[in-house]
C-alpha cells in the first residue's frame, strides 16, 4: 500500500459486520445485570430487605449490621454473574468514570482462600486516588479521598466486576465527583417541590426530578481513526478539508442503517438493557456516520449513572465492531456537532408530572406554577447555566448555527405564551371578581387539547418545553449530565423557595390561596419575560435583540466559566446546602484548569501534525511537480518549457504560499503558548489559551486544508473526510 491512510481505507473496505450474540427476547434480559429490588428481596433476610427498601425510598441510613448482610447478598449475587472482582465505582471532576477493582478473593491459609466482602468494603473505601482534579482541596501529603456507597443507585456487574456507584470525597467531607452535590441538589429539590405542591395536594411526600437524555455521537472505523493522531489525542479531527457532500442533502437524517452500524447497536443496546437502561429510541442523525440513542426517562441520579455507563459500553462495544465511537462535540468541522438532550422533569409519589398540564383547573394552576417558577429560575441563573454547559469541546457548538446560541433563552410555544401574556395583563391589583376567576381558570383549563396537538416546536432554544417536560438542549455530548442537573436542580429549589415565602405572605395579607398563587406568578412572569424568545436561535437578529434585552452572550469557557466566582452564586450553592465556597472555588479551577490543558493538547498536535505530516507530504508532492517542470524545460527549452509548466508552477508557488503560512502562524502560537505557560492564575491563563493560543487554529487549519487539495491523493497520510464519514 502506497501508505498509512490507503492501507487503512482498504482495511474498512473489507469488513463485515460481526454476528450478533444475542437473539431472544428483550423483555427476559431487561436488568438482569443489576442487584435491584426484586434480587434483593430473594437474596436478602427480610428484615434487611426493609431497611433497604427504606434506604432506597427515603434516603435513611443503613446500620453497619445490615450493611454486613447486603454485601454479603451482594456478594452471592455477583458471584452467580460470573464476578470475580468488585469496584467502587465512582465520577471524578475528570469528567468520566473511575474505578479500581479488588477482588473477592482472600487468602486464608497455604493454599487455601474464601470468597470474602464485608460491608466495611461496600460501604466505604479509600482508593487513594491522590492524582484526581481536586483543585487544591486535597493536598497531596495527605492524599486521603473516600468512595461512599449511593445506595439509591443500584449495584451492577459488567465485564466480571460488581461495580457499586459511590460518591467520591476528600477526607474533610468536601466532594470531589459530581455525584455527591447531584444527590444535594436533588435532596433540595425534592423538599422544595413537596412544600410548594401542598397548596394543591397535601398528599404528596416526596418528588422526584426526571431526566431523560439523548446522547449523540459518531462513528468512525477504527483503522481510520489510528491513522488520525488528533482523533486519538483529542477526539477531534484538528485539521481536514469538508468533503464534497456533506449533510447536504440530508440524506442521512433518520436514514436505514447499515447492517454492521446495526449489528453494533443491536450489541451494546443488549448490554445496556442488561444493565437495566431503558434504551429504546436510536436513528441516524443529520451530519453522516452519525447517531443517537436515547432511553427512557428515569429519576435524575439513576438517569445520569446510566447515562456514564453507556457512555463506557458505547465505547467498549464500538471496539468490538471494529468502530471507534467519538462522544466529542465537534468532531469534524463543516458538518453538524454531538450534543445531550437534557429532558427535564418533576413528578410526585401521587404520579403527577408537574409539568404536564392538566385536565382540570387545579391542575392547571399546579402546572402553571412550576411551570412559570421554572423559566423564573432560567431568567435568574442564565449565566450559571451558561456555565454548567462550558467546555473547550461545546465551544465549537454553542452558537454556530447549528446548535442553541451561547445566549440562553426559554421558549414555549405560542399557546403558552398567549397564555402567559393574559395572566401578565389580567389578574387585578387587589381581589379577583368571581369572573376574573372564571375567565382565567377557564382559559387556563384549555391547555391540555392545544397542547396535546404537539407541534410547536423550536429546535433553535436552548432551552425549550416541549409538552410535559423542559428539554435543556445546549448540554455538550461529552458532558456529565450531573454539571447541568446540579445548577438546574438548585436554582429551581432556590426559586420555588421564594416562591412559597412570598405567596405565604400574600395569603398572611388576607388573600385567597389561588389569587395569591396567581398574583405571585403574574410578577414571576412580569420579570422574567426577557428570557422568552420565541425566534429563530441561530439568527443575526437575535444576537442583538438578546443584546438589547441585556442578555448574556458569553462566547466561550473561559468567560463563562467567570460567574462560579460570583459571590452570589457562592450564597445560592451555599443556602441551598448543595456546593461550599471551598468546593465551589475548587471547581472552578478545575475548569478552568481542564481548558487549558485541552487547548494545550490540540495547540501541541497542532504542531506535531503540521512539521511531521503535512510538511513531509507538501515538500515531496512539491519536489515532484519541480522535477517535471525541470524536465520539460529541459526538453523544451527555458521559455517554452516554463510556458507548458505553468500549470504546475502555478501549484509549486501556491503549495509554498500555503508552507509558509502555516509555519509563520504556526511559530506564534508556539510563542503564544510559551508565554501562556509562565502564567501562574489558572483563570488568567485559560483566558490567555483562548485569546492567544486558540486564536491560531483556524488559520493554521486554514493553510493546511488548502494543502490538502493540492496534494497528490496519493501523498496525503491523513484519512480525508469523505473516508471517515462516509464509510462503514
Ligand atoms: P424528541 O425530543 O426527540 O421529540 P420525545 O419528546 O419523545 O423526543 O422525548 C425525548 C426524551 O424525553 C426521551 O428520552 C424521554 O424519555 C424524555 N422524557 C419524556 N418525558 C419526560 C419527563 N417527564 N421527564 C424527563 N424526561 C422525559
Ligand atoms: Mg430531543
Amino acid at each position: 500500500m502506497a501508505n498509512q491512510r490507503m492501507q487503512a481505507y482498504y482495511d474498512v473496505l473489507h469488513r463485515t459486520p460481526k454476528p450478533i450474540g444475542f437473539d431472544g427476547k428483550i423483555s427476559e434480559i431487561f436488568g438482569e445485570s443489576v442487584f435491584h429490588m426484586g434480587v434483593m428481596q430473594e437474596y436478602l433476610p427480610s428484615e434487611a430487605y426493609k431497611s433497604m427498601k427504606r434506604v432506597v425510598q427515603d434516603g435513611t441510613q443503613l446500620d453497619r449490621k445490615m450493611a454486613d448482610q447486603v454485601a454479603s447478598a451482594m456478594k452471592d449475587w455477583a458471584i452467580t454473574k460470573g464476578a470475580t472482582h468488585y469496584t467502587h465505582w465512582f465520577q471524578p471532576l475528570t469528567g468520566s468514570t473511575a474505578e479500581k477493582h479488588d477482588a473477592f478473593f482472600k487468602p486464608t491459609g497455604p493454599g487455601r482462600a474464601i470468597e470474602r466482602f464485608d460491608g466495611d468494603l461496600l460501604v466505604q473505601q479509600e482508593p487513594d486516588a491522590s492524582s484526581f482534579p481536586n483543585g487544591g482541596i486535597r493536598n497531596t501529603f495527605e492524599a486521603r479521598g473516600y468512595t461512599a456507597w449511593d445506595p439509591s443507585s443500584p449495584a451492577f456487574v459488567i465485564d466480571k466486576t460488581l461495580c457499586i456507584p459511590t460518591i467520591f470525597i476528600a477526607y474533610t467531607g468536601e466532594a470531589l465527583d459530581y455525584k455527591m452535590p447531584l444527590l444535594k441538589a436533588l435532596h433540595a429539590i425534592n423538599e422544595a417541590t413537596v412544600d410548594v405542591c401542598q397548596y394543591f395536594d397535601k398528599n404528596v411526600k416526596k418528588t422526584t426530578a426526571t431526566l431523560g437524555w439523548e446522547q449523540e455521537y459518531f462513528l468512525v472505523d477504527k483503522a481510520l481513526f489510528n491513522a488520525r493522531p488528533d482523533l486519538m489525542m483529542t477526539g477531534r479531527a484538528l485539521f481536514g478539508h469538508a468533503s464534497a457532500k456533506g449533510q447536504q442533502l440530508d440524506d442521512h437524517y433518520f436514514g436505514s442503517i447499515t447492517a454492521r452500524v446495526t449489528a453494533f447497536m443491536r450489541e451494546f443496546e443488549t448490554e445496556a438493557i442488561r444493565l437495566g437502561i431503558p434504551v429504546t429510541t436510536r436513528h441516524n442523525e443529520v451530519a453522516p456516520n452519525q447517531f443517537e440513542c436515547a432511553p427512557i426517562f428515569e429519576e435524575c441520579n439513576l438517569a445520569n449513572d446510566h447515562n456514564l455507563l453507556l457512555m463506557d459500553i458505547l465505547e467498549k462495544v464500538a471496539r468490538k465492531h471494529d468502530f471507534r465511537v467519538l462522544l466529542h462535540e465537534k468532531p469534524f468541522a463543516g458538518v453538524n456537532g454531538s450534543g445531550k438532550h437534557n429532558n427535564w422533569s418533576l413528578s410526585t409519589d401521587t404520579g403527577v408530572n408537574l409539568l404536564a398540564p392538566g385536565k382540570n383547573p387545579k391542575s392547571n394552576l399546579q402546572f402553571l406554577t412550576f411551570f412559570v417558577n421554572t423559566i423564573k429560575a432560567i431568567h435568574d441563573n442564565a449565566d450559571l447555566l451558561r456555565a454548567a454547559i462550558a467546555g473547550a469541546g461545546n465551544d465549537h457548538r454553542l452558537g454556530a448555527n447549528e446548535a442553541p446560541p451561547a445566549i440562553i433563552s426559554a421558549f414555549i410555544g405560542s399557546q403558552l405564551t398567549d397564555l402567559l401574556d393574559k395572566i401578565e395583563k389580567n389578574v387585578k391589583a387587589g381581589k379577583m371578581t368571581p369572573e376574573d376567576k372564571t375567565e382565567l381558570k377557564l382559559n387556563i383549563g384549555k391547555i391540555p387539547q392545544i397542547l396535546l396537538d404537539n407541534t410547536d416546536r423550536n429546535r433553535t432554544s436552548p432551552f425549550a418545553f416541549t409538552g410535559n417536560k423542559f428539554e435543556f438542549r445546549a448540554v455538550g455530548s461529552s458532558a456529565n449530565c450531573s454539571s447541568a442537573m446540579i445548577v438546574l436542580n438548585t436554582i429551581m429549589a432556590k426559586q420555588l423557595k421564594d416562591f412559597k415565602v412570598n405567596v405565604d405572605a400574600r395569603i398572611k395579607k388576607g388573600d385567597g390561596k389561588d389569587e395569591a398563587i396567581l398574583k405571585e406568578l403574574q410578577k414571576l412572569i412580569k420579570e422574567s419575560k426577557k428570557i422568552r424568545f420565541e425566534g429563530n436561535g441561530y439568527g443575526e437578529e437575535w444576537v442583538k435583540e438578546a443584546k438589547k434585552r441585556g442578555l448574556s452572550n458569553l462566547k466561550d469557557t473561559p468567560r463563562a466559566l467567570q460567574v462560579w466566582g460570583d459571590k452570589k452564586v457562592a450564597k445560592l450553592f451555599n443556602d441551598m446546602n448543595v456546593l461550599s465556597p471551598i468546593e465551589l472555588e475548587a471547581r472552578q479551577e478545575i475548569e478552568f484548569e481542564n481548558y487549558v490543558y485541552k487547548i494545550q493538547i490540540e495547540a501541541r498536535v497542532i504542531g506535531e501534525m503540521a512539521q511531521n505530516f503535512i510538511v513531509p507530504a507538501a515538500v515531496n508532492y512539491q519536489n515532484k511537480l519541480i522535477e517535471n517542470v525541470r524536465g520539460l524545460t529541459e526538453i523544451l527549452g527555458a521559455k517554452a518549457g516554463k510556458e507548458a509548466a505553468k500549470g504546475q508552477i502555478d501549484i509549486i508557488s501556491r503549495i509554498s504560499k500555503h508552507l509558509n503560512q502555516m509555519k509563520e502562524i504556526g511559530d506564534k502560537m508556539l510563542i503564544a503558548r510559551k508565554a501562556a505557560n509562565q502564567i501562574e492564575d489558572m483563570e488568567k491563563k485559560a483566558i490567555a489559551y483562548c485569546d492567544t493560543v486558540r486564536i491560531h487554529f483556524d488559520e493554521i487549519r486554514y493553510n493546511v486544508d488548502k494543502l490538502e487539495l493540492l496534494i497528490d491523493d496519493e501523498e496525503w497520510r491523513l484519512p480525508k473526510f469523505r473516508e471517515m464519514l462516509f464509510t462503514r
